[in-house]
């Protein structure tokens, strides 16, 4: 049975219950893990804050050191981590292996800045004083994470929060937290001394991170409707928070596109992962002189998407993560069908996969009513709803009509166009001919509904130190 890490030990939940882990891909048990609460929470909080006073006072070079060391040995790891991956979440065994790899590689991405931490000298009016605006770290720091990408999105908040001299307790979701161990384990068993990252599981671990008195940050991915319970919850201590929520990004085409390439990054947008990222590519909009063709390469790509058990490498798309994912998306789909949209591709579940689980066929649909569900709402699936546009004006009007604003993409020969996209997209990320990728080099995060704060980049590893202002007197 796999446990919680606490203080660098194997933990189990105070209460002794537990909980099953099963493969979306069979039903079948993967592992039985504990179901913690508010007293292990509050465990995990205290081995932090024990780990901070001497974590936070190493020199950042020795932090560098030891945080490159753990990481080069977590990737030591990549191929027994990205089967356990592969069971818990049911992406293909390809796209486990590229996550398991940024979990470390992002790790080193901010060791790298560990010892790059910047301040500044202000000359103040009295020239007998002397202004200094310092960055420290923050403190205990709680990240909570989502099972689409469990590995990329807990990296995303542990390594800068670790490089800038925080400590963690981690919350993976309820039904993928064994990757995540693995990859915890790795780093302590590379030199990451105990308690710097602290791993807790079970449903109710969530609140109680955003609610812990000594735990002064909180970095959550997830669902809107959770970043909004968790921003009521924070402001009872008036925690810092990272809200990285939910997307429904928009794809503009335009007639003078490359519609191969368009074709082959909305492809990969919409059904990387089973369609569930939080920047896929969930809406598109073509002009109407590109429009038949772009279509036709979609179906395509889409007829070459062999769904099936992710652990058997001829398969380019796993089953959706829970069996109340794919109803949600069954029934978003459902009701524009029910209102006259057709599928141009796909649609329903494949024939013959395992019937335990929770597969379905990628679909891109036309003729989708401009009020229907699957425009307004997050679809978390392979379903993508496709709509012609006269013009640039008229995408983008659609393209922000609504209450999200995560990433978007517009691809187009023009640069006038491009940059019009660039500058009327409500987003936190355009993408312009490229496929959406985020960066370790570039701030990724939402606006509006999408959330606030900022992962990947100097911005993220900056928003784990806080600054404090100086002044030297009596010079
Ligand atoms: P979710 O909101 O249900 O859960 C996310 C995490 O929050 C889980 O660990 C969950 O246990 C925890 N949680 C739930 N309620 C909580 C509460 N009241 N207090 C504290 N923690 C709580 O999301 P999900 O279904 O696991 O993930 C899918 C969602 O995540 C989608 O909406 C997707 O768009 C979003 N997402 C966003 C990004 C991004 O970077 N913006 C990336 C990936 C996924």
């Amino acid at each position: 049975m796999a446990t919680m890490i606490i203080e660098g030990e194997r933990a189990k939940a105070a209460s002794g219950e537990t909980y099953e882990i099963r493969n979306p891909a069979s039903g079948e048990l993967v592992d039985e893990v504990p179901k913690g609460g508010p007293v292990d929470v509050d465990r995990a909080a205290r081995a932090a804050l024990k780990a901070f006073e001497t974590w936070s006072k190493l020199t950042a070079a020795k932090r560098r050191e030891i945080l490159h060391k753990a990481a080069a040995h977590m990737l030591s790891k990549v191929d027994e981590i990205a089967p356990l991956l592969t069971k818990e979440q049911g992406k293909t065994i390809l796209e486990s292996r590229i996550e398991a790899q940024r979990f470390g590689e992002n790790i080193a991405w901010f060791a790298d800045l560990a010892d790059k931490i910047h301040g500044e000298h202000v000359t103040l009016p009295d020239l007998t004083t002397y202004g200094l605006v310092l960055r420290r770290p923050i403190g205990v720091c709680g990240a909570i994470v989502p099972w689409n990408f469990p590995l990329t999105l807990a990296a995303n908040k542990v390594a800068p929060a670790i490089a800038a001299g925080n400590t963690v307790v981690l919350k993976p979701s309820s039904t993928t937290p064994l990757a995540t161990l693995a990859c915890v384990e790795a780093l302590i068993e590379g030199g990451l001394p105990e308690g710097v990252v602290n791993v807790v599981l079970g449903q109710a671990t969530g609140e109680a991170i955003v609610t812990h008195p000594l735990i002064r940050k909180v970095a959550l991915t997830g669902s809107t409707p959770t970043g909004k319970r968790v921003m009521a919850l924070a402001a009872a201590n008036l925690k810092k928070l990272t809200l990285e929520l939910g997307g429904s990004d928009p794809c503009i085409v335009l007639d003078d596109a490359d519609l191969e390439a368009a074709a082959r990054a909305i492809s990969v947008g919409r059904f990387f992962n089973c369609g569930q990222a939080c920047l896929a590519i969930k809406r598109l909009y073509v002009q109407e002189g590109a429009y038949d063709e772009l279509l036709e390469k979609l179906v395509a790509r889409a007829s070459k998407l062999k769904v099936g058990d992710g652990l058997d490498p001829a398969s380019r798309m796993g089953p959706m993560h829970t069996e109340t994912q794919r109803a949600e998306v069954e029934a978003q789909v459902e009701e524009a069908v029910k209102r006259g949209a057709r599928f141009a591709y796909g649609g329903g579940r494949p024939q013959g996969a395992g019937q335990a689980g929770n597969f379905l066929n990628p679909a891109i649909l036309v003729d989708v009513p401009d009020d229907a569900r699957m425009w307004k709402e997050e679809v978390f699936g392979p379903a993508l709803p496709v709509r012609r546009i006269k013009d640039l004006d008229e995408g983008l009007k659609l393209a922000n009509s609504t209450s999200f604003g995560l990433g978007s993409s517009i691809w187009t020969s023009s640069m006038a166009a491009a940059q019009r996209g660039v500058s009327e997209l409500e987003a936190g990320y355009t993408w312009v001919n490229a496929l959406q990728i985020a960066h370790d080099e570039l701030p990724f995060g939402g606006t509006k509904e999408s959330g606030f704060g900022k992962e990947h980049g100097l911005e993220a590893f900056y928003q784990y130190t806080e600054q404090k202002s100086v002044v030297y007197g009596g010079l």
